[in-house]
């Protein structure tokens, strides 16, 4: 039997309605003796069952698993949701000679809540962002052999910058298995035909961003013969792209050295003799100071999250606004700007206003073309409308 927590009355229209969280505010009762992390069964104010979650400190107190589902959280019921989460990926045709890069389990996406695991040519990398999962990342190594077989090389575990700090877990990032011919020297991917050096033990995040893959194909589509300035370029997936596409330049701009570098690497693997393109060292917002645009056909701008909490939110939309506006406002006419938001906290329409306002100051007219998200490997459950995070526009401009 799990532990019980019973919520106050009415409050469990939510979960009546397959949203995959609880409350802190929702709880009647919880036992005293409950840890972090722990399996609880939820049940409403009558005792009616609502399903099976863990339980988390924090204003989200409980990350629903199953709902009503007989099944007890055991190995069998890790191994059918990673094995789900592998069909519809293989449905999605990402898993192909060409491309060996994809988000194999996006969290409530997928039904497993606290949980993102990037696959990276046979490498999963795992990221536990509560400590039910940090606690269950064993189990869930087994269950990811399991599901994939001969083609799983080693699992690694990257979750120190991800799992609650209060939560002092004690986490090191790390192998939680590998094969024995396993070497992690050549750890690489592919990704639409491109080839990429997947730094996921000292690189952001699981190493690589998967979630702008379909963006990447779209500016590869509008690179030939352009000038293209790809700001907060990380690995260099928007250069390696347009490269491919024919553009005549690339720029890719950084504060990072470790990123220019490991985008110097990914145009090499690509383009071995390739003098078009250059990384640059320098802080985005200092380099767009005295109008560098006026010298690009396309400006790519995917900044890292400004917004990480909702208190910070106006913050994060100037900074949005000033980045924009400094992209826009010097950018020849007849131009493109890709321009992004991976904040989870500020929505479409927040972010198109701060793009708005930016475009606003500069008196330019500006259409859009297309609106961005993220890719399908990257899935939200429509009643968990919180797991849309990535949001773009690609803006032409006269
Ligand atoms: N566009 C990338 C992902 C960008 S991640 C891709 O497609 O993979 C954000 C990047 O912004 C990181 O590499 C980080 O080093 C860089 N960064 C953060 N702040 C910056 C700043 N002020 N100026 C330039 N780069 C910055």
């Amino acid at each position: 039997m799990l532990p019980e927590i019973v919520l106050k009355h009415k409050k469990e229209e939510s979960l009546l309605r397959l949203h995959p969280w609880v409350f802190s505010g929702a709880i009647k009762t919880l036992p005293h003796d409950l840890q972090e992390g722990d399996l609880v069964a939820v049940l409403a104010d009558d005792g009616t069952p609502l399903g099976t979650g863990y339980y988390q400190i924090g204003s989200i107190a409980v990350r629903m698993l199953s709902f009503n589902e007989a099944k007890p959280i055991d190995h069998d019921f890790w191994r059918a949701r990673l094995k789900a989460a592998l069909a519809l990926r293989e449905s999605l045709g990402l898993l192909r000679a060409d491309n060996s890069a994809f988000r194999l389990v996006h969290g409530e996406g997928d039904r497993l809540p606290g949980l993102v695991i990037d696959y990276f040519d046979g490498v999963a990398v795992m990221q536990a962002h509560t400590v039910a999962m940090h606690r269950l990342r064993h189990e869930l190594a087994e269950a990811l052999a399991d599901v994939l077989g001969d083609s799983l090389k080693a699992v690694f575990y990257k979750s120190e910058g991800t799992l609650p700090y209060k939560a002092n877990t004690g986490a090191k990032d790390g192998y939680l298995y590998q094969c024995p011919e396993f070497d992690d020297a050549d750890a690489m991917a592919i990704e639409n035909g491109l080839r990429f050096r997947i730094d996921y033990a000292e690189g952001q995040k699981t190493g690589f961003f998967i979630d702008q893959r379909d963006n990447r194909a779209l500016l590869r589509r509008y690179a030939n013969g352009k000038r293209v300035l790809n700001l907060f370029g990380y690995t260099g997936g928007f250069s390696v792209y347009a490269l491919q596409g024919g553009a005549r330049l690339v720029h890719t701009v950084d504060s990072s050295a470790r990123a220019i570098a490991l985008s110097e690497e990914n145009v090499g693997l690509n383009f071995p003799d390739t003098d078009r393109h250059e990384g640059i060292e320098a802080d985005a917002f200092r380099f767009l100071q005295g109008g560098p645009t006026a010298e690009y056909d396309i400006v790519v701008l995917d900044p890292p999250a400004f917004a990480k909490h909702r208190d910070v939110l106006r913050q994060a939309l100037r900074g949005y606004t000033r980045l924009n506006e400094a992209a826009l406002r010097h950018i020849p006419a007849g131009s493109l700007l890709f321009t992004f938001s991976c904040s989870q906290a500020v929505s479409r329409e927040q972010f198109r206003l701060a793009v708005f306002t930016a475009a606003a100051r500069t008196g330019r007219h500006v259409r859009i073309l297309h609106q961005l998200t993220q890719p399908a490997d990257h899935p939200v459950s429509i009643y968990h409308p919180e797991g849309e995070y990535l949001k773009g526009l690609v803006l032409h401009v006269e």
